[in-house]
């Protein structure tokens, strides 16, 4: 057996069909985000990045930082063990009462990232609720995929957005079926947004809890930074709200809240929460900062929100198509893969212009598309460039100019 003939083949295929994933090897540079220095051979030394999840640079604020730190001289490097052997430290208690406090709920549970949080709870939940059924939103995110799917229960996909096929969905489940519909909030590909209210009214008349991923809205809607159901004002009536501490806020990790027995039931039973290393003290800490600071800041939401406005204002008189949507993220579709590919080569090689292309598995083919993330530190002069090198690639390439 050649092992590494059959790793090859399945290379060659993914290289084949254009899906092969090549990384930027970047070195960020704080305070100078989004600027970084790249070590790809091809590219230039500084680019900017277009498309990090560092929505609003909170990496590299300065009392996270110091939080960090500060953490590290006084707790060393490392957790010392799982949250069960000698792992759970201070940091990570405040850390879960200040997440409790973000979406007002009476508990809060850590996982070392989001998707670890979404497996471990979507599958505790499944397996462990004796007859079980999960009802999930077809275009989740592929950490929920996998924890419905290790739960080995029933699973029912229902029409993206649309609570009208989730209450046909729910009606013919049988009455006494513990149903749980799991859904997000910002959906971080097509950049839509949820009807909350309506899947919230569809799943209480028929008595499902509530699953909600608000990974990429935390730290940047509602007043506080709790999301759309904090926007919304819907955040009581939700079940469980998951998100990550390694988006808006800027450092990793991951959590649930809701209440007290439903984060007890999770900490008890999910073995990925269980037997795994608890984050370092000083990731605990600083993310802590950063979620404090964005509670009671709303300059960096306010920023990004105007830096959004710009680049579509910017695109739209250039007539570079870009799909519409109500929140921070920006896709230009290509809805092709190979010239997806060729597209972001060009912008990094000739003009320094960092995003990745966007193909299949992380969204369906044939609609590839570069994602563009402004954030408060995206200088008009950086948007300019932007606009530019893309009014140059339009040009360039015979891409379509019809709007997606
Ligand atoms: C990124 C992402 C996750 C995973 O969060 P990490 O903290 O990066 O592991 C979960 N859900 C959605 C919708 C995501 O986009």
């Amino acid at each position: 057996m050649d092992f590494d003939v059959m790793f090859q083949n399945q290379l060659d295929a993914l290289k084949k069909e254009g899906n092969y994933r090549i990384f930027a090897e970047l070195e960020r540079e704080a305070g100078a985000f989004p600027q970084a220095r790249c070590h790809n051979a091809d590219a230039p030394e500084k680019v900017t990045v277009w498309c990090s999840n560092d929505y609003l640079g909170m990496g590299q604020n300065p009392a996270v930082i110091r939080a960090m730190k500060e953490a590290i001289d006084q707790c060393g490097a490392g957790a010392g063990g799982t949250r069960n052997i000698s792992g759970t430290n201070h940091a990570h208690k405040l850390l879960e009462a200040e997440l409790a406090d973000l979406h007002r709920k009476e508990s809060a549970l850590l996982f070392t990232s989001g998707y670890v949080s979404n497996w471990a709870a979507l599958s505790t939940l499944g397996s462990r609720l004796p007859d079980a059924v999960i009802l999930s939103d077809e275009l989740n995110h592929a950490s929920m995929i996998e924890g419905i799917r290790h739960a080995r229960c029933q699973k029912v996909i229902w029409k993206h957005n649309d609570p009208e096929d989730l209450d046909r969905k729910l009606a013919a489940l049988p009455a006494n079926a513990p149903k749980i519909v799991a859904f997000e909030s910002v959906y971080s590909m097509d950049g839509d947004i949820c009807p909350m209210q309506e899947i919230v009214e569809v799943a209480e008349k028929h008595g499902a809890m509530t699953y909600l991923d608000e990974v990429h809205a935390v730290g940047l809607y509602g007043p506080r930074g709790g999301g759309i159901s904090e926007q919304e004002d819907l955040a009581d009536r939700i079940t469980l709200i998951e998100g990550t501490l390694g988006k808006a806020f800027g450092v990793v990790g991951g959590y649930i809240t809701g209440s007290e027995a439903l984060c007890d039931f999770i900490r008890s039973f999910a073995s990925g929460f269980i037997f795994t290393t608890a984050l370092p003290p000083a990731v605990a800490a600083a993310a802590r900062v950063s979620i404090q600071h964005l509670k009671q800041s709303d300059q960096e939401r306010l920023a990004q929100r105007e830096r959004v406005a710009y680049l579509r204002k910017r695109l739209d008189q250039e007539g570079i198509p870009h799909m519409d949507n109500p929140s921070h993220i920006i896709p230009v579709m290509i809805k092709d893969p190979v010239k997806c590919r060729m597209l972001a080569d060009y912008l990094m090689q000739r003009y320094g212009i960092y995003v990745q292309p966007i193909n299949y598995p992380t969204v369906p083919k044939g609609t590839e598309r570069l994602r563009f993330t402004p954030s408060p530190l995206h200088s008009t002069d950086d948007i300019e460039k932007l606009v530019y090198a893309l009014k140059d690639l339009w040009k360039q390439c015979a891409v379509s100019h019809a709007v997606a």
